[in-house]
């Protein structure tokens, strides 16, 4: 936040995995950190907490005393900008897609969501304890529904592996730029018996 002031910055936070933090001292929201709502817009999302992917419903917190700063320096509060860019350019998102994100709050959706998480968790734990078997280094798995390979070779080869020998796709990290070179990330976005099925294979084909 003081950076961000120091320097006219922006925040733009991204909480699409805000549904997987299990660890309390982690923020869930970017307005946990004070001073966050005269620099920070947060992205919100049902995609991955309630499987909405593909189906264009989400929405974003801008805050009123939030502001930016234009070329000359002045300051500009963005809840009138995006008011204005959203009511001239967006049609709106279709009433059976409203009427399911309007389910997600309800208690049955709230258990059916958690339920859905916990599960991802459950393959993510899966994933990284056999991974870690494996002796390969990784980050993830806690807090995340994805697990980050470190693959000991290039990432479009272990794709290409891991897809030959075990018919599993990951995701290369190279695809995220040069950073991820080196690595490929695994999902947990599945069931718990294809998992499972998918680390034995995966098993097999490191051996
Ligand atoms: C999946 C995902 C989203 C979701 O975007 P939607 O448009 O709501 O589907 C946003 N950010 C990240 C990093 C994601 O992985």
């Amino acid at each position: 936040m003081d950076y961000a002031k120091e320097n006219k910055a922006l925040i733009l936070f991204d909480a699409a995995y805000e549904a997987f933090i299990r660890d309390e001292t982690l923020p869930k929201s970017i307005y946990e950190v004070e001073g966050a709502r005269e620099v920070a817009i947060e992205f919100r999302s049902f995609s991955k907490n309630a499987g909405f992917t593909g189906t264009r419903c989400a929405y974003t917190v801008v805050p009123k005393e939030c502001a930016a700063f234009d070329s000359k320096g002045g300051k500009q509060l963005i809840h009138p900008l995006w008011n204005r860019r959203h009511c001239t350019k967006f049609n709106g998102v279709s009433y059976p897609v409203q009427r399911a994100a309007e389910a997600v709050y309800s208690d049955e959706g709230k258990a059916q969501t958690q339920e859905l998480v916990a599960g991802y968790l459950k393959n993510a734990d899966l994933i990284a304890s056999e991974i870690k078997n494996l002796g390969y280094d990784f980050v993830g798995g806690n807090n995340s529904p994805y697990i980050w390979i470190e693959g000991k070779r290039d990432s479009w080869e272990f794709f290409d592996m891991l897809l030959d020998k075990a018919g599993v796709v990951c995701t290369p990290g190279a695809g995220f730029g040069k950073c991820g070179e080196g690595y490929i990330r695994l999902s947990a976005f599945n069931s718990y018996e294809n998992v499972k099925t998918a680390m034995a294979r995966i098993k097999d084909a490191l051996a």
